[in-house]
């Protein structure tokens, strides 16, 4: 029986790891499909980690020392997919695939959203080097420069205002003349000077080079093609929420979720179910950045020290 089985290895599932094991706990296991890091090896640069300004390191050389930190306190590590978590009396099972299972006092979930695709020529090619899916990571990087923006939707808009405020121009490109966003986002959108909205448009594709993305080309309803050559592309077409794991054998959530498929928490990252964590980008009104995920993951740990300390 495991003190807490922790579930997806990013910034919240490892810093879950490292509080939970140097704060008293054995029997402690993070379940990571693929190498501990999370989404954030996928960037090329990181520069709003507090402490963290070396600008020649990627996010795969920033987490390296997570894990290695984690391991050192005592944290197991199983490379295997969760299949699903179910509540069996006090405590958990965690239904690994392939069907093995491992009993758990505790849980904690941390298995991320990943953000849509749009699908357009160059997106895959460029992403992480000039297309973007996250403003506060990436919005800096284009100070004083225009960017692109493509969706419709509340995020789209609320990145597309952050992004003016850093960026010299933001075009923001949708593919209908109406927007799926909240009316007054766009109303604010609208009294924007240095917002444009490009309607009926889409992208037609991201060029670039070695170097990274050199511009984008928007085509609209008509079919002709407006050549931007803009530093950078910001995609919000939505995003998969992970929460497959918190579904039982019928499609349930076994915990409380909100319409978008986020898992509801309260402050100390509880869910509705007595014992079971949430935490980083898969929680209500996540900020969807390393140093958030992080602190979840220690504000859950601490929870579960007490849970496990009550229980004994
Ligand atoms: P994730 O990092 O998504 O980790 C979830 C983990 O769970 C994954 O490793 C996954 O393999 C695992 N998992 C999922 N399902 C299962 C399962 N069933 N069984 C086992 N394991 C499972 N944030 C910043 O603060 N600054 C930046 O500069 C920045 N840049 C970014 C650049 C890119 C290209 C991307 C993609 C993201 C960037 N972010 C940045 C966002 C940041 O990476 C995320 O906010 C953060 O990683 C979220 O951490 P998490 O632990 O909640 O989830
Ligand atoms: P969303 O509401 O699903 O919007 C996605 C947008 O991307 C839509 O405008 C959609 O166009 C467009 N799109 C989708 N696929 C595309 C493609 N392949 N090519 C081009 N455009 C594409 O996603 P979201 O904005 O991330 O919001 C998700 C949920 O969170 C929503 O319910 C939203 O209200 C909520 N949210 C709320 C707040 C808030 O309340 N402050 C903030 C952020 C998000 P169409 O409109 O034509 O489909």
């Amino acid at each position: 029986m495991l003190d807490c089985a922790i579930i997806g290895g990013g910034p919240a599932g490892l810093t879950a790891g490292l509080y939970t094991t140097r704060g008293g706990l054995q029997n402690v296991t993070m379940f990571e499909m693929g190498l501990p890091g999370g989404q954030i090896m996928q960037s090329s640069e990181i520069e709003n980690y507090p402490g963290f300004f070396e600008h020649d390191k990627t996010g795969m050389d920033f987490m390296d020392s997570w894990q290695k930190q984690c391991f050192a306190f005592g944290l197991k590590h199983e490379m295997k997919k969760v299949d699903r978590v179910e509540k069996m009396g006090k405590y958990f099972t965690i239904i690994l695939e392939g069907g093995e299972q491992v009993e758990a006092k505790t849980a904690i979930v941390c298995t991320g959203s990943v953000p849509k695709r749009a699908g357009f020529k160059g997106e895959d090619e460029f992403f992480g080097k000039g297309v973007s899916t996250c403003a506060t990571c990436d919005g800096f990087f284009y100070k004083d420069k225009p960017v692109t923006v493509l969706g419709g939707g509340d995020t789209a808009l609320e990145e597309a205002l952050y992004l003016s405020n850093i960026c010299s121009d933001v075009y923001v490109v949708h593919r209908r003349d109406e927007f799926r966003a909240a009316p007054p986002t766009l109303e604010r959108i609208k009294k924007k000077t240095n917002i444009h909205l490009v309607t009926n448009s889409v992208i037609e594709e991201a060029y670039g080079d070695a170097m990274g993305l050199q511009g984008v080309k928007i085509k609209n309803k008509e079919g002709s093609i407006t050549d931007m050559a803009n530093t950078g592309l910001f995609v919000f077409v939505g995003h998969d929420v992970r929460n497959e794991v918190l579904q039982d054998k019928n499609g349930t959530f076994i915990c409380k979720m909100n319409d978008w498929g986020q898992v509801i928490v309260d402050l100390s990252m509880h869910t509705s179910v007595e014992g079971l964590f949430a935490a980083g980008d898969m929680r209500i009104e996540a900020p969807k950045q390393v140093v958030s995920a992080a602190g979840d993951g220690a504000i859950a740990a601490l929870q579960v020290i007490s849970t496990i300390q009550e229980q004994a």
